[in-house]
């Protein structure tokens, strides 16, 4: 009787540990059951098989990306299919073009986005966002000083609207939410980005 040997390949997901709101994304691929682990480093880069650029301050994250050696390998990797999941300041880090700005980025996404673009004063909201492909109820998004995708080139497919503005776009392997998925217990999004990373 031969023995068969099935090889499963357990993906494996990063979370960019520099700064910001890295943990709860974290916790979310725990509860979902999903080998997880935060990336700082190129060699951290190099063991896992996607990648969350989580919410924060875009300007830190970007020099800190860029300080840790990681902006050309990880713009390598994006170029050649790595899925990325960037979520508010992520966003902003993976649009193409961030208006009247000159901060490091990564790019990938046909997208200019327009940062803190809801106002000082009201900082922070919540709305119920419908995503046709998640179905219902809709996502409560939570938006914290939140940047707006102010336009987008046609290769990038509008996910959900607010307001007459994307809030969630996908190209090619690139998503981004321009709020926070993680701070509520609907994991929708996640599971999306799992299903997108095969
Ligand atoms: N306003 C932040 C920035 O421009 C993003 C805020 C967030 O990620 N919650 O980087």
């Amino acid at each position: 009787m031969p023995v068969i040997f099935l090889e499963f390949t357990v993906k494996q997901i990063g979370v960019l540990r520099y700064q910001g709101d890295f943990e709860r994304h974290l916790h979310v691929f725990d509860r979902l059951g999903t080998k997880s682990s935060p990336v700082r480093t190129v060699s951290d880069l190099e063991t896992v098989d996607a990648l969350v650029i989580p919410g924060g301050e875009s300007t830190t994250i970007g020099m800190l990306i860029e300080r840790f050696g990681l902006l050309e390998p990880l713009r390598r990797r994006i170029a050649s299919g790595f899925p990325v999941l960037g979520t508010c300041a992520g966003a902003i880090l993976l649009a193409n073009t961030i208006e009247s700005s000159d901060q490091v980025k990564v790019g990938g996404m046909d997208i200019v986005v327009r940062r803190n673009a809801y106002g000082t004063q009201v900082d922070s909201f919540e709305a119920d966002i419908h995503v046709p492909r998640l179905g219902d109820p809709p996502v409560r998004g939570v938006f914290i000083r939140a940047p707006r995708i102010v336009s987008a080139g046609p290769g990038v497919e509008v996910l959900a609207g607010f307001e007459d503005y994307p809030v969630a776009a996908l190209e090619a392997n690139v998503m981004v939410l321009t709020f926070h998925p993680e701070l509520t217990e609907d994991d929708r999004f996640h599971r999306h980005f799992l299903e997108m990373v095969g």
